[in-house]
């Protein structure tokens, strides 16, 4: 049974990759943050269809709950063999010229230092330089880096600007370890992160700008996800998958 860990897993994009990666057949651990109630359904509802799933609490922009969380799995799962760097935040729509050096290191520490700590940990055990079996890591971006959200929130953009650069220079370090680093890049998908931004509704609020004209659902992006996890996308390193309707 392969092994995924899912930062971010109790909710939106992350649960319904857990949900799939199960269905698949992944051992998976789920890590949450704040929502234990809502990672024990996930965690629920893969055990009533037969899958096999831990739930971990862990801060992942606190290196010690991150060292934690791999450890959990080690023993509870075992070796993993993919890492879903999925977890991130955004906060209140404001303008660049009302940014505080706090919300900064929130957004810097959760988006960026965790995917960067969590992937660390993630090659560790699967490098073959390390005498693991190789695997794959796959970052949660957005297609905010390529827009940069003015008048909403330039510095999640900009952290989602430094995952895509973070892929391809970590893509090229370990190819030859056996290890692909890809990243989806989603659009306006609808999950509970809006409301994080003040604006619960904002998919529905933009989505007739989309060529699409209509938001995506996190279960379109669970697809991707498995597939870049999956031997299907065997000769894949460094790639982005955009899932924007279009944008
Ligand atoms: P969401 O519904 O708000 O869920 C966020 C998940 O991340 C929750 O499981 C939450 O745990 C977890 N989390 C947050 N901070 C954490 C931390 N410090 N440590 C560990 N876990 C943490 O978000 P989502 O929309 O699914 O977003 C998932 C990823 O997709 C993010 O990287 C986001 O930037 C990206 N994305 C989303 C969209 C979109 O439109 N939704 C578009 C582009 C990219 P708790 O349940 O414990 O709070």
């Amino acid at each position: 049974m392969k092994i995924m860990l899912i930062t971010g897993g109790s909710r939106g994009i992350g649960a319904a990759t857990a949900t799939l990666a199960a269905a698949s057949g992944y051992a998976v651990a789920v890590n949450y943050n704040k929502n234990k109630e809502a990672a024990g359904a996930v965690v629920a509802a893969i055990s009533a269809r037969g899958g096999k799933a831990i739930a971990v609490q862990a801060d992942i922009a606190i290196e010690a709950d991150v060292l934690r969380l791999f450890e959990t799995t080690d023993k509870q799962l075992g070796r993993l063999d993919c890492l879903v760097n999925n977890a991130g935040i955004l906060e209140k729509q404001i303008r660049v010229e009302e940014i505080t050096a706090d919300r900064l290191n929130r957004i810097f520490a959760a988006n960026i230092t965790g995917q960067f700590i969590c992937a660390r940990e993630a090659i560790k055990r699967m490098s073959t330089k390390h005498g693991g079996n190789g695997g794959t890591i796959i970052n949660v971006s957005s297609i905010a880096a390529r827009l940069g959200s003015p008048d909403e929130y330039v510095d999640y953009a900009a952290s989602k600007g430094a995952i895509d650069t973070f892929t391809i220079g970590l893509s090229k370090e370990v190819a030859a370890e056996g290890i692909r680093v890809n990243a989806v890049r989603p659009g306006l998908i609808y999950t509970d992160i809006h409301a994080d931004g003040g604006e619960p509704g904002r998919v529905d609020r933009v989505k007739a700008a989309l060529p699409m004209k209509r938001g995506g659902q996190p279960s379109e992006i669970a697809e991707a996800i498995l597939w870049l996890a999956s031997e299907k996308s065997s000769y894949a390193t460094g790639s982005f998958i955009d899932l924007g309707g279009g944008r």
